[in-house]
């Protein structure tokens, strides 16, 4: 029975290769251009990043999220887990390597579900890392639900036109086009009335109203586009998959999108256990160093197990991706794994924060933009609660109620059935008494 927690020895040396890689060309990027990883490139830093991109192509690392048979060159899902944990620790990263966020998740439907005409235009580019795309599903009256949406597209002749809002849509400021989950057909479920559309950013009536950002970043300068879809006119070939098919699509995009975010938060919520070690080691108040304190160690001692059980569970999940090769079939341990990311996280970041004292709420130090992306992790892709919901129902398939007052686990009866059990036992003791 095959069951190890190595990693290929050849594997190892190109994770090896990416640490130090990331470490030291990829890290810097985040300080000189924060925060404009989505930004398309300039000539000039075009210069800088194409040859970096390049150097990662070289070493068959780049796009991996795919594999040969839909376009890309993964490696599946626990190879990808071990490299998006390096990937985790730098906004730019994802870009340098070409597997970032919301454009892995909208690459791997397109692939999926996309006609030839539709990857050649969309897929490739994508893999490429030419353009960037966003996914338009969420509405300002609901997102954790799509049973409230309205934004709808109707018939006309070959074309369909949409209307209607969508929000937090990432990217939309900077992406070539918008994946768009609209209702076609109000007279059925919503699981089989709504579709998914390929929309290009500039169709007229793709208004961008606000670019919302998140707490601390500047007014209408944020990622997260509020969009009105003001009579948008899409010809059929818009269609990704069939009319109706969008709540499958949205579960394949999901699936992938969610181990993926909690592969590269391991890197992340790693980081700020690096940082509350080095801190504890070298920070001395009260007579000892801050390594030496109680309180301290438990923080580290806490971090350490909570890390550890989460990027097991991670991997575990992945390892199952790459056996089942259906999302569906590893639901359970994604929607866990999801479930759990934003606390580990948060927990992590927060004693690490608390350990560096005053310096760690600056913005000297990345620790608040830690516990605050926690926040975020715990909506992105659907809320904690809601996934907690899943696990908890699929938990509980595996379990049935009992037809009686007391409980299976009620010991009168088991010892009951016990003594029954081994009566002519307990009996030849008594006689030898
Ligand atoms: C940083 C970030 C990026 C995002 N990017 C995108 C994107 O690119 N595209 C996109 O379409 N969306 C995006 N979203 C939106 C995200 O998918 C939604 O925020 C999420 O689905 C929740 O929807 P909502 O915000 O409308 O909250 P609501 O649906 O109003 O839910 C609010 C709260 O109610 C509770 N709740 C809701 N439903 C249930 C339930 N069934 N059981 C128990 N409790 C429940 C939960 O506590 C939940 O947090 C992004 C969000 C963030 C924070």
């Amino acid at each position: 029975m095959a069951w190890e927690f190595e990693t290929d020895p050849e594997y190892q040396k190109l994770l090896d290769w990416a640490d130090d890689f990331v470490r030291n060309e990829v890290e810097p990027l985040d300080l000189v251009w924060p925060n404009e990883e989505f930004v398309p490139l300039t000539d000039t830093r075009r210069k800088a990043i194409d040859p970096l991109k390049d150097e990662v192509r070289k070493k068959g690392l780049w796009a991996t999220h795919l594999g040969p048979e839909l376009g890309g060159q993964g490696h599946g899902q626990l190879k990808l887990a071990l490299l998006n944990e390096i990937l985790g620790r730098s906004q730019w990263a994802p870009i340098v390597f070409g597997c970032q966020a919301p454009d892995t998740g909208n690459a791997e439907i397109i692939a999926h579900y996309g006609t030839d005409e539709q990857k050649k235009r969309y897929l490739q580019p994508l893999l490429d890392g030419e353009l960037f795309s966003s996914y338009s599903m969420t509405e300002p009256q609901g997102g954790a639900d799509p049973t409230q949406f309205k934004c709808a597209a109707v018939r006309d002749g070959d074309d369909w036109i949409i209307n209607g809002w969508k929000y937090f849509s990432s990217n939309a400021k900077t992406s070539a086009f918008l994946l768009v989950m609209v209702v076609t057909n109000p007279e059925v479920s919503a699981y089989q009335g709504m579709s998914m559309f390929l929309v290009p950013t500039d169709t007229a009536g793709v208004n961008i109203v606000r670019n919302v950002g998140l707490y601390g970043e500047p007014d209408n300068e944020g990622l997260h586009a509020l969009v009105h879809y003001d009579n948008v006119r899409v010809p059929a070939e818009a269609l990704l998959g069939g009319e109706g098919q969008a709540f499958a699509i949205a579960q394949t995009r999901l699936g992938g999108g969610r181990i993926h975010h909690a592969m590269r938060t391991i890197g992340f919520a790693r980081q700020a256990m690096d940082m509350m070690c080095e801190r504890a080691l070298s920070r001395h108040t009260a007579g000892s160093r801050l390594s030496e304190k109680q309180y301290v160690q438990g923080f580290i001692a806490d971090s350490y197990a909570q890390l550890t059980q989460f990027r097991l569970f991670v991997l575990y999940a992945a390892w199952q991706i790459d056996k089942y090769k259906d999302y569906n079939k590893v639901r359970k341990d994604i929607a866990a794994v999801k479930a759990t990311m934003p606390t580990v996280l948060h927990d992590i970041a927060w004693r690490a924060m608390q350990v560096h004292g005053a310096l760690g709420v600056t913005n000297e130090m990345p620790l608040f933009k830690m516990v605050h992306g926690a926040a975020a992790m715990g909506l992105v892709d659907g809320p904690t609660e809601v996934h907690k919901a899943t696990v908890a129902k699929q938990v509980l398939r595996n379990h049935s109620p009992i037809d009686d007052q007391w409980p299976s686990g009620w010991i009168p009866r088991k010892r009951e059935e016990a003594q029954a059990k081994y009566a002519q036992f307990l009996e030849l003791e008594m006689g030898n008494l």
